[in-house]
């Protein structure tokens, strides 16, 4: 599996104060010598899938790992930050305090995982138009459509 010291991380609330957990995202996924390098504005966006709940705040992060990761070693590292930011278990598009999800791996978005629990680049990119909005933010031109590159 290849090993890479950059991820695109989107982070998101709907639940309690929105902003107050994107902040304590940041801070958690700051552990393990991780640098946040690149940060999107934060952006309100409607829930996905179920619709009767309340808006999202989204932000995409650049993060770098002091040294190179895997892809599993990065799911956990989002996963970990989600429980410290008071994630509780809540189902598949379900309202969330705190969500991390792994968006693009590698400097330009080159690295593909397809396995049971770990899908990259995130299916719901294709999806989701605000998160190729705040890929280009933060000049990801690069990793544009990369499913159309396969
Ligand atoms: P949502 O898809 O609504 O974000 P969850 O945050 O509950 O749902 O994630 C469900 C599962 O999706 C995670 O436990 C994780 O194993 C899996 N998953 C697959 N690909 C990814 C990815 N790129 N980033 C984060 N989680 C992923
Ligand atoms: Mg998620």
């Amino acid at each position: 599996m290849s090993s890479t010291d950059v991820a695109w991380v989107a982070i998101g609330s709907n639940l309690g104060r929105r902003g107050l957990a994107l902040a304590r995202l940041r801070e958690a996924l700051t552990a393990d010598g991780v640098r946040i390098e690149r940060v999107s504005s934060e952006i309100l966006t409607r829930p996905f899938g179920v619709a009767a709940q309340p808006d999202f705040h989204n932000q995409l992060l650049v993060l770098r790992s002091p040294v190179p990761w895997t892809p599993q070693h990065w799911l956990d590292h989002a996963k970990g930050a989600e429980a410290a930011a008071g994630r509780r278990q809540t189902y598949h598009w379900g309202p969330r305090v705190a969500d991390a999800d792994i968006i693009l791996l590698g400097v330009h978005g080159e690295i593909r995982v397809d396995e049971p629990g770990l899908t990259v680049p995130h299916p719901g990119l294709h999806e989701r138009p605000y998160l190729r909005r705040l890929l280009d933010e933060l000049g990801a031109k690069e990793a544009e459509h990369p499913s159309q590159r396969r």
